[in-house]
């Protein structure tokens, strides 16, 4: 059996299908090292994906439930997928602060507002995107971009999560209708830039493969001259699955962890008892006996 973590996942606490039980208790029958609940944190507007706030003290107490039940087992840590909006919503300055959270994934979904008020997530359906890039932006997806990475830097800097989520999840609409070109100069700056400074933060950047099998064609986040970017400046990552199912808790990880090695990565940085750690891995999983607990 492949040893793996997961830092990533979502239950019925927001948008995802089984409870939290069910992914941990998944995660300890393909033998993880680890798994990580990471509901997407509430925000201070309806959202039908979102935690509502008055689920959040029983989530964080569920998961200290299975902490113990599964205790010299398997390590269960307690997560949030925390959004940026900026102007509106960070983890810095907020209620979400004072949680006794083990980590904290940081992650841009919402770009702006729409007319009526409500805010616009571009992490849909692709028409939906396409209607909304044209009524907020007149299809200048240049400046969606650029909006976006830099709300990502801005989180960066403000919020400075353990982990980015999905760092080029924008370009997920770009197979059903091309509205930009990775090798662009002013993108690659916008990566660069942004890499630039996760590497001044010290934050760990998720090879994220849900894009793998919910894409057609698969993508992975983030695409591989990104990986090879951040390599040469050095940036710790690991392997996430952002499952929304117990089944997809490490779908996608043989070809990402195949990616990153030939890519020259030989550790991935996970939690081994509650401390951030390098662990030697290659494609038959993690070398967890290599290093001392
Ligand atoms: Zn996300
Ligand atoms: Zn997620």
């Amino acid at each position: 059996m492949k040893i793996w973590t997961n830092f990533h996942s979502h239950s019925t606490y927001c948008d995802g299908k089984s409870e939290p039980g069910d992914f941990v208790k998944e995660a300890f029958n393909r033998g993880f090292h680890a798994f990580g609940c990471s509901s997407h944190a509430p925000v201070p507007f309806p959202s039908h994906w979102n935690m509502p706030l008055e689920k959040l003290q029983d989530y964080l107490s569920t998961i200290n439930r299975l902490k113990s039940r599964y205790k010299g087992h398997i390590q269960v840590y307690t997560g949030l997928e925390i959004d940026y909006i900026e102007g509106h919503w960070g983890y810095a300055g907020s209620f979400l602060k004072e949680l006794p959270l083990d980590y904290r994934i940081g992650s841009v979904h919402y770009l702006d507002r729409l007319p009526d008020g409500s805010f616009f997530c571009f992490d849909g359906k692709p028409e939906g995107f396409f209607e909304k890039i044209e009524l907020l932006y007149k299809n200048d997806f240049k400046a969606v971009i650029r909006k976006y990475y830099h709300h990502v830097r801005q989180m960066i800097k403000y919020d400075t999560p353990d982990i980015i989520g999905h760092l080029d999840k924008i370009k997920m609409h770009n197979t059903v209708r091309k509205y930009f070109d990775e090798n662009e100069k002013w993108y690659v700056r916008e990566l660069e830039d942004t890499i630039d400074l996760i590497s001044e933060k010290k934050c760990i950047v998720e090879v994220n493969t849900r894009g793998l099998y919910r894409h057609d064609p698969p993508m992975l986040y983030p695409s591989q001259w990104v990986l090879e970017y951040m390599f040469e400046k050095n940036i710790p990552v690991m392997i996430n699955s952002d499952a929304h199912h117990p089944s997809e808790i490490d779908t996608g990880y043989d070809f990402a962890a195949k990616v990153l090695h030939e890519t020259g990565w030989d550790t991935l940085r996970i939690l081994i008892n509650g401390a951030w750690t390098d662990v030697p891995f290659d494609t038959d999983g993690l070398k967890i006996d290599k290093i001392k607990q």
